[in-house]
């Protein structure tokens, strides 16, 4: 595939180096290692809030949790929708971390828009092109998952959607890919870190959390793909994941996170890659 499919996100010429972005005062890329926790789903004031302050006293640099879901099955819980983004808003105001969360239509783009800082398109919507570009125009930094059976190179063409109109604030993720495969719930794609490097200079980031389906699997995914070269984790976390609307088997506790955390930092040392200080000017 030749990478004049996707000029802006590609790795050559004057892109010939790793970008960080700023986003809402933190960095990420370029050496920064930024961790993205929370819950998968903002099920109630309580839960949120009390996730978002143990991730604050853990030391992560965004908190992730989705008001709108984008669920397998339409009998599932959908998400709180707007009640959701208000939710997210207080978390926000309350501990200061930036907001990830999920656009699944492009009717709600003003509404997630105003409360995101970074808006999530999930890997059911990776290859929405409508929803991306309207991303594009927003402004608005976005985070694209990997399709369920995308190639690297149409992740980066989707990404090139989003720079496209403009926005340079897109982060890749990796977060599993269907395989034959199914001693996990999907297939962790560790090489796809460093192919991804030698095509991009985007920030790549992986979520261990719903490669792994559940949480024993979490710790060691997290570390290989830090260890790896990943400029950080999108990860889910619950104060009690057995009461979990969604995604429950695959949260890591809240309580003990920053145990994680710590081990997950140490990995992406190694690869040289250490959390940004929060910039003073936002
Ligand atoms: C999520 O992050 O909760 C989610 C639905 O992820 P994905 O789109 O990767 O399945
Ligand atoms: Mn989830």
């Amino acid at each position: 595939m030749s990478t004049t499919t996707y000029p802006l996100a590609a790795r050559e010429g004057a892109n010939d180096r790793e970008s960080t972005l700023e986003i809402a005062g933190r960095r990420i890329g370029g050496g920064a290692f930024a961790t993205i926790a929370g819950p998968c789903t903002v099920e109630t004031r309580d839960q949120t809030l009390s996730t978002a302050d143990a991730m604050l006293e853990a030391g992560v640099q965004f908190f992730r949790g989705g008001a709108y879901k984008p669920r397998s099955s339409p009998y599932s819980f959908q998400g709180l929708g707007p009640e959701g983004l208000e939710i997210l808003r207080e978390a926000k105001q309350r501990t200061g971390l930036p907001i990830v969360t999920e656009l699944t239509d492009v009717r709600d783009v003003e509404a997630v828009a105003a409360v995101a800082d970074v808006i999530q398109v999930g890997a059911r919507n990776m290859q929405n092109y409508p929803l991306l570009a309207e991303i594009g125009r927003s402004g608005v930094a976005t985070l694209i998952k990997r399709g369920l059976a995308a190639t690297l190179d149409e992740l980066l063409m989707a990404a090139e959607y989003v720079l496209a109109e403009g926005n340079p604030n897109v982060i890749l993720c990796e977060r599993g890919i269907r395989t034959f495969e199914n001693a996990t719930r999907f297939t962790l794609d560790v090489a796809a870190v460093p192919v991804l490097k030698e095509r991009t200079h985007l920030p790549i980031v992986v979520d261990p959390s719903h490669a792994a389906g559940r949480r024993e699997l979490v710790l060691p995914l997290s570390m290989a793909a830090a260890a790896a070269g990943a400029d950080g984790i999108i990860v889910e976390t619950h104060p009690t994941p057995e009461t979990a609307l969604c995604d429950g088997p695959q949260q890591l506790h809240a309580a003990t996170f920053a145990d994680y955390l710590r081990q997950v930092e140490a990995a992406a040392a190694l690869a040289g890659r250490v959390p940004a200080p929060e910039a003073t000017t936002v």
